[in-house]
């Protein structure tokens, strides 16, 4: 029993989900409320929406020109039948089996006799198939079917929800084949749903089809529009890629599927190609998060070092997305800043998304929220993806099963293996009984209160025959580490840190991480920022709140001490500050650097997880917070110290106006 990937080589193999539990802590208990109320509150708003009814309509030939929901929405059915999928296999748990039984018999009526399987499209007076495909989306709710399928057939065998999948994508390899239509689909997902299918089906021609669909995009195959080919990938060859560029989860979707067709096919050029683009967008395109996608207009990349805060979308399912990428790419290399982007996406982007109750969801995730949202209604559509505040569902409602379907198979991301030992790579409070080489078994249970204390211990929870060697993560940020083995430590520098040794039941090594707070600066290519600095703990991100502050509005204003470590205090992590006074300026361009603008005294600004925002209703919120800039002050009143807090001033006397 795997998860949702399972190449049929790579440095690193993923771990069976019933080789790994999670037992509780940070992700045990998202893990569960999405099991409790995430998957049943996905089923009634889609029930409520009429999207499940729309494969009724299919199969009792009622089509009409009012179909409600986007061209998309059977991707949601079939998203949440993934989620469904993994949980079943987690818990037993019979109303999530239940569901996945209800949910197939509706999809499977709706599936024409020749395998083609879609409510939108090809059925009384809706447009004909795939004449679409630009924005149609066709191709792509097929490949979230072989998504689920794949789920499905990986921890429970074979099923009508498996067979509707199969004579779907055979229907596609007869259309789009050789000799077939040369077409590909605007956005990208059947790719990485038919090469997972063919691995999981041991079906060669499903993964040669993703190939053929890969090999195909780059050349100008989907019609122009507005926002350019480059909006689905479609405008340089993914192998000749140098970045990702335009949709954000279209191109992280097709980027999966590349990876799992050069590992499918060895194909070294391809698998370079990826990593080079994750290089330079890691680099230069990404958010302090791990958000991905800085322009709304298209969902989509920005140019290098265009990651303005206040306008980041970093779409919630770019966040799953980027994770798929960097998880595959983990599997084929071992290298662990894969699993550190991973994490970082993970507690600062995926965390981030559902309520605390599993009911309501962040579609985008902005690093800045001037204005503090609207309380959403909880029995109303959000019609729009951003606003401040969690919505219960959206017009658009791909995150909220994007989320479900990965918190379910979160424990399949924890940890792998290879011929010497095991690699754990993520820590969460779990149990790991992994199988090893020659039969044997790998016993670790995984005692932790991380993210809030770097302290990680790790029991064998069985002899094991011989040695074998374990490997542990630590991660980038974590200078200073030390690993305890046998009464001795030592240090652990960012990287891997391996123990080679018999083990024995009841042996603890411990792992330190040090998650004292820190600053971290931005390049200063990263215009938007420059002039900030953000605080992390451990693997997040924090922000600053308006209801902390004893005016909301200084929180567009204020500056912070740099020079005054951040520290634990109240619950928070606390940072000097110094609120402003408001200037009351009528044009806000000077002839000469503004000194910070009249004192309203220093504060220990509290700061909080970035995925904790809102939470406690809306707020305004900033990750970046502006330090003292040198050149915002004259020198003569600076004084001698480069970014010292300047001596408050009164502004109004120094002011530009436009009128002069
Ligand atoms: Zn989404």
């Amino acid at each position: 029993m795997t998860g949702p990937v399972l190449p049929s080589h790579g440095r690193v193999r993923p771990l069976g989900l019933a080789q790994v539990s999670l037992t509780g802590g940070f992700w045990g208990d998202r893990q569960a409320v999405n099991a409790t109320a995430t998957l049943a509150h996905c089923e009634s708003w889609m029930e409520r929406l009429g999207w499940l009814a729309n494969f009724d309509r299919v199969a009792d030939g009622a089509t009409g020109p009012d179909r409600p929901g986007w061209s998309f929405s059977d991707s949601e059915v079939y998203k949440l039948l993934e989620a469904l999928a993994w949980e079943t296999a987690r818990t037993g748990d019979p109303e999530a089996e239940a569901a996945i039984k209800r949910l197939t018999v509706r999809v499977a009526r709706a599936q024409d006799p020749d395998g083609y399987l879609n409510t939108c499209f090809g059925h009384g007076d809706q447009p004909p198939r795939y004449s679409d495909l630009e924005m149609g989306h066709e191709l792509y709710n097929t490949g979230h079917l072989l998504q689920a399928a794949v789920a499905r057939l990986r921890t429970s065998g074979e099923d009508d929800l498996v067979r509707v999948a199969r004579r779907a994508a055979d229907h596609v390899c007869r259309t789009f084949g050789p000799g077939g239509s040369a077409g590909i689909c605007g956005h990208p997902e059947i790719e990485v749903g038919l090469a997972e299918f063919g691995r999981a089906l041991g079906e060669e021609r499903y993964v040669e089809q993703a190939r053929l669909f890969l090999d195909r995009r780059g050349h100008g195959t989907l019609r122009d529009i507005p926002l350019g080919r480059a909006y689905f990938q479609d405008d340089v060859p993914v192998r000749e890629a140098d970045v990702w560029r335009g949709h954000a989860v279209r191109a992280l979707y097709l980027t999966a599927a590349a990876v799992d067709v050069a590992v499918e096919r060895g194909d070294g050029e391809l698998l370079d190609a990826v990593r080079r683009q994750w290089e330079r967008s890691v680099a230069r395109r990404t958010y302090i998060t791990g958000g991905m996608g800085s322009r709304h207009q298209d969902e989509g990349f920005g140019e290098d070092w265009e990651l303005p805060p206040d306008r980041a979308y970093c779409e919630t399912c770019a966040g799953v997305a980027s994770i798929m990428v960097s998880w595959r790419l983990l599997l084929a290399t071992g290298d662990p800043r894969y699993a550190d982007l991973i994490e970082r996406t993970l507690y600062n982007v995926i965390a981030t998304s559902p309520s605390s109750d599993g009911r309501a969801f962040f579609y985008a995730n902005p690093l800045h929220q001037r204005t503090p949202g609207k309380a959403a209604d909880p029995d109303e559509v959000s019609p729009r993806a951003e606003g401040g505040t969690r919505a219960a569902w959206f017009d658009v409602s791909c995150c909220p099963t994007n989320v479900a379907r990965t918190l379910a198979s979160l424990h399949g991301y924890l940890a792998t293996t290879d011929d010497d030992g095991l690699q754990i790579h993520q820590y969460a409070p779990c149990a790991i009984r992994a199988e090893l080489p020659g039969g044997r078994t790998a016993a670790v249970d995984v005692e932790t209160g991380y993210p809030e204390s770097g302290v990680v211990r790790l029991r064998v929870a069985a002899d094991t025959p011989g040695p074998w060697t374990l490997t542990l993560r630590v991660p980038a940020w974590a200078t200073g580490a030390t690993l305890t083995e046998d009464g001795r430590t030592r240090r652990a520098a960012p990287g891997l840190v391996r123990v080679h040794r018999t083990f024995r039941a009841g042996e603890v090594i411990t792992l330190d991480l040090p998650v004292e707070p820190r600053f971290t600066w931005p390049d200063p290519r990263i215009d938007a920022v420059r002039g900030c600095v953000a605080v992390e703990r451990g693997p997040e991100v924090l922000c600053a709140e308006s209801r902390d502050l004893p005016d909301p509005a200084a929180l567009d204003a204020l500056v912070i001490d740099p020079r005054s470590a951040p520290r634990a205090g109240g619950g928070a992590v606390l940072v000097r500050a110094l609120l402003p006074g408001h200037p009351g300026r009528s044009w806000p361009y000077l002839p000469r650097p503004a000194p910070a603008a009249g004192d309203a005294g220093w504060i220990d600004l509290p700061l909080r997880p970035y995925h904790s925002w809102a939470r406690r209703g809306p707020a305004g919120m900033r990750v970046w917070l502006p330090v003292p800039a040198a050149e915002a002050v004259p020198a003569a009143e600076a004084g001698s110290v480069t970014g010292a807090v300047p001596a408050a001033a009164a502004a109004g006397d120094r002011e530009g106006s436009p009128a002069r």
